[in-house]
C-alpha cells in the first residue's frame, strides 16, 4: 500500500498492560488500534489478579498500584481513541495471504486488520467451573458463572458457590428478593471485603441466607431440568439443597485456548518471536508481553513495553514496506504533538 491510502487498523488481542501500551506506541506512528479482551475490564493480570498490590519496577514510578498503572495507561492512550471490544474472546485469526487478517470473536464480531498484535499474557481468562458430573449440561442456563440479569433471579431458589468478593456481593444483593438463597464456601474464612462478610452474616442471622461450609458433590436433575445440588459439608454431613439457579464464583484462570490453533510457532506454550520486531512465525502477526518467548525473555511489564515500541515499528513497516522509517522524539516532533493533542512548543 502507499502512504496516501487510509491506514488500516491493527487488532490487539489482550488489554493487559502490554496491549494497552501497544495502543500508545502505534498511536504515535499514526496507526489506530482495536483492542479485544475476553474480560469485561481492561488491565489483564494487573486488574484481575492483583489490583491493590504495589509494583516497584515500573521505570520512573518508584511505587505504583497495579490498578493505578492500568488507569495511567488508559489516560496515556486516550488521545489515540482505541476501539475496545471487551468481553469478547478472539477465537479465529485468518490471514488473507496478502498481509491482512480477519479477526473473529466468540460473540460473532469480525474485523479486518492490517496487522495483529497478540498481547494475550497467560491466555484468556475463563471462569473456574463447578466441576461435578452432570453440571456441564446446565452451564449457560441453570448454572451461571456471572449474573446477566439480577431481576430474573427474584423469587427463585438460588445456590451461590464461592467465598470471594463476587460470591459475597451477589449473595448480599440477591438475598432480599430471592425465594431462598444458600451460600456454599469450602473454608471458614472468606476472601471478600470485611463489611460484605458482616452484611452476609446479618442476613444469615435474619434467615435470609443459609450458609454451608462444604463443596459441591453432584447436581440433582431429572435430566432435562436441574432441581438442586448435593453438597458435602466439611463436618461430613450431606445436604440436598433445592435450586432453580446455581451461581458459581470460583474466580478466573487463564487459558491459551484458540491461540494455540492459529498455526503460529510455539515454544512451551509461548509464541516464538524475533527480537527485532517481535514478529511471530507469520509475517504481520506480532506478539508482545507475557505471551511471547525469545532467548533471555523475562516476563516483566517493562520488557513488554520495550517489545511494544519495537513491534510498532515492525507493524509500520508491514503496512508501508516502501516507507522510510524515522525515529522521532515525543519531546520535539510536531506530528507526534498533533497526534497526542498537545501544544507544539
Ligand atoms: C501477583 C503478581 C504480581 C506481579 N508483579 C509484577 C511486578 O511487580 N512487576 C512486573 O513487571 N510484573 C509483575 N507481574 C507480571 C505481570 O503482571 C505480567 O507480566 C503482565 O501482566 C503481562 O502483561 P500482558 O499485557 O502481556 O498480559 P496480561 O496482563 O496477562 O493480559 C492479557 C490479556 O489478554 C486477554 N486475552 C488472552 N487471550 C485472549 C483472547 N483469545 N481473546 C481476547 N482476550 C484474550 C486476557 O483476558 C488478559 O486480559 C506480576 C504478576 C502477578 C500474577
Amino acid at each position: 500500500m502507499t502512504a496516501e491510502e487510509p491506514v488500516p487498523s491493527v487488532a490487539i488481542i489482550g488489554a493487559g498492560p502490554c496491549g494497552l501500551f501497544q495502543v500508545f506506541e502505534l498511536g504515535l506512528l499514526g496507526i489506530r488500534a482495536h483492542v479485544f479482551d475476553s474480560l469485561k475490564v481492561v488491565g489483564g493480570q494487573c486488574a484481575e489478579l492483583y489490583p491493590d498490590k504495589p509494583i516497584y519496577d515500573i521505570p520512573a514510578l518508584p511505587v505504583c498500584g497495579a490498578q493505578e498503572l492500568v488507569d495511567r495507561l488508559m489516560q496515556q492512550i486516550r488521545p489515540f481513541d482505541p476501539q475496545f471490544h471487551l468481553g469478547e474472546e478472539v477465537t479465529t485469526l485468518i490471514p488473507d495471504g496478502a498481509g491482512r487478517f480477519t479477526v473473529g470473536t466468540a460473540g460473532g464480531t469480525q474485523m479486518t486488520a492490517g496487522a495483529v498484535v497478540i498481547a494475550a499474557g497467560l491466555g484468556a481468562f475463563q471462569p473456574r467451573r463447578l466441576g461435578v458430573d452432570g453440571a456441564e449440561a446446565f452451564e449457560g442456563n441453570q448454572i451461571q458463572y456471572r449474573v446477566r440479569d439480577a431481576q430474573q433471579l427474584a423469587g427463585r431458589r438460588l445456590v451461590i458457590f464461592g467465598g470471594g468478593d463476587s460470591a459475597l456481593d451477589w449473595a448480599v444483593a440477591l438475598a432480599p428478593a430471592a425465594r431462598s438463597l444458600t451460600l456454599v464456601h469450602r473454608r471458614e474464612h472468606f476472601r471478600g471485603a470485611p463489611a460484605t462478610v458482616a452484611r452476609m452474616r446479618e442476613l444469615q442471622a435474619a434467615g435470609r441466607i443459609q450458609y454451608i461450609e462444604g463443596i459441591a458433590q453432584a447436581v440433582l436433575s431429572d435430566g432435562a431440568e436441574l432441581h438442586g445440588v448435593r453438597i458435602k459439608g466439611n463436618d461430613g454431613t450431606t445436604h440436598e439443597v433445592a435450586a432453580d439457579q446455581v451461581l458459581v464464583f470460583f474466580g478466573l484462570h487463564p487459558k491459551l485456548g484458540p491461540i494455540a490453533q492459529w498455526g503460529l510457532a510455539l515454544e512451551r506454550k509461548a509464541l516464538a518471536v524475533d527480537t527485532e520486531k517481535f514478529q511471530t512465525s507469520v509475517p504481520g502477526i506480532f506478539a508482545v508481553g507475557a505471551i511471547n518467548t525469545y532467548p533471555g525473555k523475562k516476563k516483566l511489564i517493562l520488557s513488554g513495553f520495550h517489545e511494544a515500541a519495537l513491534a510498532a515499528f515492525g507493524i509500520q513497516h508491514h503496512l508501508f514496506p516502501q516507507q522510510k522509517q524515522f525515529l522521532q522524539y515525543t519531546t520535539t516532533s510536531p506530528i507526534m504533538h498533533k497526534r497526542l493533542g498537545v501544544p507544539d512548543i
